[in-house]
């Protein structure tokens, strides 16, 4: 069987970094085994739901390098939730419902207050066909919830959490539809998933209660034959916690946006979702093979998985240093060429550092004070200075010979004078790129300065 994953985002804010490693595990998963990778624009919410965050997706997505074989919007799909919602009601598996938000949160107190668990008592269930004619000639509709089977306990094998187990009766009769018709997340999401030949469900373990009562769900949708198809698998991962070890707002807003704007590749990003949380590496990898290759869900713990800025910014600045020149050539400043990235390369963190680097060699740069002993030096090595495909060592040697300078003071006015700067590129690199004709009047203004 092909295996089908899919990432289910709602359209109700960007994608943050919980949401961008969800939707790789599941590229992941799939690719790795050949498969399909579906996108699926949960926005049955009207209200919350925004186009901007939609075309945001998208953006996201492919910024990221994680292409979708498909994509299906649940708005579109209201058909299908119908005769679901028919064939359930058909099989007295969902019920109609009259409790007001306020009789419900007193219910839930006086649960609470005798120490019981704040299950829905299913109140409505009691009423007759009479009851619920007259509560509707009093104006009220109905909401309707799904009538779990209590006398079927629910289990699965997690890939990740391992064996789990639930007994319905601790769990209330969730809502899926609501008074004015519309609805909520947990049957669309069911029936969906039936649909769209789901083979293998991987998201956030903020779902694991969901997965239960999805369960019986999936059940009832088949044995109601809406959908002659198996269950999918269910895994759920460790949620995604700050480097300060809690779960915090500043992850919930941290997306690709922020990463563009701090220039990190989005291979980086990759790299390091692809493994945190898990026991294997975490390595600048930039090859998406060896990342599937090694994609294994037994390798997933299930302690929170800790994002760290820092570990994003080592890993982007070791993939920077191993970047081809003909891989960024359009993002780097205008007449840097391969020797140029090649020299400047190691000394960057972002690829938007080369601008500021690449200016050492056309200039202007920076006047350094000399003291008069170092100025006449200089001024010795710009008659010194001699063009050959290594000017920088026959600069060198010749000075050393002449001045018996070594070190810091044969090399730092040198360097100074030519950039700037007390540190920075390969020297040898650099001067080849500076030019004779530039790098002589360097020499020489710093000699007379
Ligand atoms: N739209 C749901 C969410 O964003 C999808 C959950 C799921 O993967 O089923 O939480």
């Amino acid at each position: 069987m092909t295996t089908v994953t899919r990432f289910a985002p709602s359209p109700t804010g960007r994608l943050h970094v919980g949401n961008i490693r969800t939707a790789l595990h599941n590229w992941m998963l799939a690719k790795k085994a050949g498969g399909t990778f579906l996108l699926r624009i949960d926005d049955t919410d009207a209200q919350r739901s925004r186009e901007e965050y939609v075309e945001a997706i998208r953006t996201d997505l492919e910024w990221l390098g994680i292409a979708a074989d498909g994509e299906v919007r649940q708005s579109d799909r209201l058909a299908l939730y119908e005769r679901a919602f028919e064939a359930l009601l058909e099989a007295g598996r969902v019920y109609p419902c009259y409790e007001t938000q306020q009789e419900l949160e007193l219910k839930r107190k006086v649960r609470l207050g005798r120490g019981l668990p704040p299950v829905y008592d299913r109140g409505s269930l009691q009423l007759s066909e009479a009851d619920c004619r007259a509560k509707e000639a009093e104006g009220i509709s109905p909401h309707w919830r799904f009538r779990l089977d209590h006398e079927t306990a629910i289990s699965w094998e997690d890939g990740i959490r391992g064996s789990q187990k639930f007994d319905p009766a601790q769990l209330s009769d969730p809502v899926i539809r609501r008074a004015d018709g519309s609805w909520l997340y947990m049957l669309p999401s069911a029936v969906d998933d039936l649909d769209m030949g789901v083979t293998d469900v991987l998201r956030g373990e903020d779902h694991v209660s969901n997965t239960a009562v999805q369960i019986q769900m999936f059940t009832a949708l088949i044995a109601a034959q809406y959908q002659a198809q198996e269950l999918p698998s269910f895994t759920h991962e460790a949620l995604l916690v700050g480097s300060e070890g809690k779960l915090s707002k500043r992850l919930g807003s941290l997306g690709c946006d922020a990463f563009r704007e701090r220039d990190i590749e989005p291979e980086a990003v990759i790299a390091l979702m692809a493994r945190l949380g898990t026991s294997l590496p975490v390595e600048p990898i930039a090859d998406r093979k060896v990342l599937l290759d090694t994609f294994d869900l037994s390798t997933f713990g299930r302690a929170p998985a800790r994002f760290d800025d820092a570990e994003l910014e080592r890993i982007n600045t070791a993939l920077v240093h191993k970047l081809d020149y003909a891989d960024i050539a359009s993002r780097l400043p205008e007449g840097m060429d391969a020797s140029g990235w090649h020299a400047i390369r190691p000394n960057i963190s972002t690829v938007g550092d080369a601008a500021s680097w690449w200016r050492l060699v056309t200039g202007p740069i920076d006047a350094c004070d000399f003291e008069e002993e170092d100025r006449s030096y200089l001024g010795r090595a710009a008659e010194l200075l001699e063009w050959s495909p290594d000017p920088w060592s026959s600069l060198t040697s010749a000075l050393k010979d002449e001045t018996g300078r070594k070190g810091k003071a044969l090399f730092l006015p040198l360097r100074r004078a030519l950039t700037g700067m007390d540190h920075g590129p390969d020297m040898s690199e650099l001067l080849l790129l500076i030019g004779e004709g530039r790098a002589r009047e360097r020499l020489r203004s710093a000699s007379s300065s």
